[in-house]
């Protein structure tokens, strides 16, 4: 039999610990409870990390979408880059919002 074969899951209850059961597990198996603990605060810290990096992703493309939402042709224009050789369509902003230099990626 492989290894693989003998080994049984047993779902995990999302349900919080009680008072009474974390402080029994203290008593009972404090290197198993000091374990959960930094695992817990590990967990912590890495979730906040995630929700900032998430936050900032947001922020930024909210940022983008409001350049693209400026930046469009209109009869082979741009219509806010309006001086000179600038205003040729893709307009430079919008080349720099499709990232890979082609408005039509934007689209
Ligand atoms: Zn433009």
């Amino acid at each position: 039999m492989s290894p693989e074969a003998s080994v049984t899951t047993t779902p995990i209850s999302r349900a919080p610990l009680s008072a009474v059961e974390v402080e029994q597990i203290r008593n009972t198996h404090p290197l198993v409870a000091e374990f959960i603990e930094g695992l817990s605060e590990v967990l912590g810290d890495v979730t906040g990390q995630r929700d900032a990096a998430v936050a900032r992703a947001d922020a930024a493309e909210a940022r983008l979408n409001k350049v693209r939402a400026e930046h469009y042709p209109d009869d082979g224009t741009c219509v806010t880059c309006t001086e000179g050789t600038q205003a040729a369509w893709p307009c430079p902003t919008a080349r720099a919002a499709a990232g890979s230099g082609s408005p039509e990626d934007q689209t």
